[in-house]
């Protein structure tokens, strides 16, 4: 039996639902709760015990884990609302708040407050690896909170992810979250706007990516989620952009990196405008889409040019396809 005692797992939606599996399949003893009853549903048919409430489940945690959508959620269930009882005040004196959402980095320092103000222990462990790294607990933890609070909560994060990693105090996971997704969300739109211009210069995908993936534009949007399908088979532009990771989640944490810019005063111009892009991206009709499908956007707003003669002296695209099916590799009619 593992020494954590009792998990409240809080949010059995498409990230929470699977990581509670696991940790009932590793033998923890888990007690969980949805507002949504089709979720809490799910999970009992999963074999995960559930209470009739938040408050049920926590009264005698030793554990309470959130997986939320957002720090506004986080924040309304550690305090309690509409006359209903929070978590913190529900749960048994020196309770380890777990949160693995991804917030605000203020939010996530002040649910850290408000859970020692309470008498509670805290510790931030936002995830990366998405739906996938869930069911198959391969998911990243990046944690942030005292040293030995972190240890205490180890071995239930190895049991749903195969890296964990120390960031700091309180706040440094979600601000490690941040950090890495705005490098992503920025360099996936460099690697898209790349392939159009070698479309438009007559450069095929795979001389691009031949070069580029041996030289200095190597990154992981290029190497492992290429936007366009055939360098990288197993990419989601292989499978007409299926997440992977939807363009609303990109969407969702570079807005939480441009809150964290603009609270720093760090003039951060590509985070701002790759924010931009994907809210635009998202609000048309791309947010369950892998944020990789960022590219038929570029590709559908690129003007036809004079400089354009080989795709529009053959009547092919850069590939050597007929331009009627290789104006969208992936289909869709933009
Ligand atoms: P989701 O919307 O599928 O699940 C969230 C669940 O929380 C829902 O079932 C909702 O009913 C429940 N919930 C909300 N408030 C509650 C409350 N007070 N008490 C109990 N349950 C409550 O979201 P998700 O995709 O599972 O993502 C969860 C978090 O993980 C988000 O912060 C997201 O940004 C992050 N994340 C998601 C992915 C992904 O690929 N989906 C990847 C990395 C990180």
């Amino acid at each position: 039996m593992p020494e954590t005692g009792t998990v409240a797992f809080l949010g059995l939606g498409h990230m929470g639902g699977p990581m509670a599996v696991n940790l009932v399949r590793a033998g923890y003893a888990v007690v969980a709760f949805d507002v949504v009853p089709v979720a809490v549903q799910a999970a009992r048919e999963h074999g995960v015990p559930v209470a009739a409430s938040a408050a049920g489940a926590v009264a005698e945690a030793d554990v309470v884990l959130t997986m939320f959508p957002s720090g506004g959620h986080v924040l309304d269930a550690y305090r309690g609302n509409a006359g209903q009882p929070g978590l913190l005040a529900a749960a048994p004196p020196g309770t380890m708040f777990l949160d693995c959402s991804t917030i605000n980095v203020d939010e996530a320092r002040e649910a850290a407050r408000l859970a020692g103000e309470a008498g509670h222990r805290s510790v931030d462990a936002p995830v990366s690896g998405g739906v996938v790294g869930a069911e198959a607990a391969t998911l990243t933890f990046m944690a942030g909170g005292e040293a030995q609070d972190f240890e205490s909560v180890r071995p239930l994060l190895e049991v749903m992810g195969k890296r964990v990693v120390h960031c700091g105090g309180h706040g440094a996971g979600q601000a490690a979250k941040i950090c890495n997704n705005l490098i992503l969300g920025v360099s996936m739109i460099a690697v898209s706007e790349a392939f159009v211009l070698g479309e438009k210069l007559g450069l095929s995908h795979q001389a691009l990516f031949d070069v580029a993936s041996a030289a200095s534009g190597q990154c992981w949007a290029l190497t492992t989620n290429c936007p366009v399908p055939g360098p990288v088979p197993a990419s989601p532009a292989n499978r007409d952009y299926q997440p992977g990771f939807a363009a609303a989640l990109m969407a969702k944490d570079l807005n939480l990196a441009v809150n964290a810019l603009n609270s720093t005063g760090v003039a951060g111009q590509m985070g701002a405008l790759a924010a931009r892009i994907y809210d635009t991206f998202a609000a048309e009709g791309g947010a369950g889409r892998d944020f990789s499908a960022i590219i038929t956007d570029i590709r559908g707003s690129a003007e036809p040019a004079a400089a354009d003669t080989t795709a529009a002296a053959t009547g092919t695209d850069a590939t050597g396809r007929s331009r009627t099916t290789a104006a969208h590799d992936d289909g869709s009619p933009e």
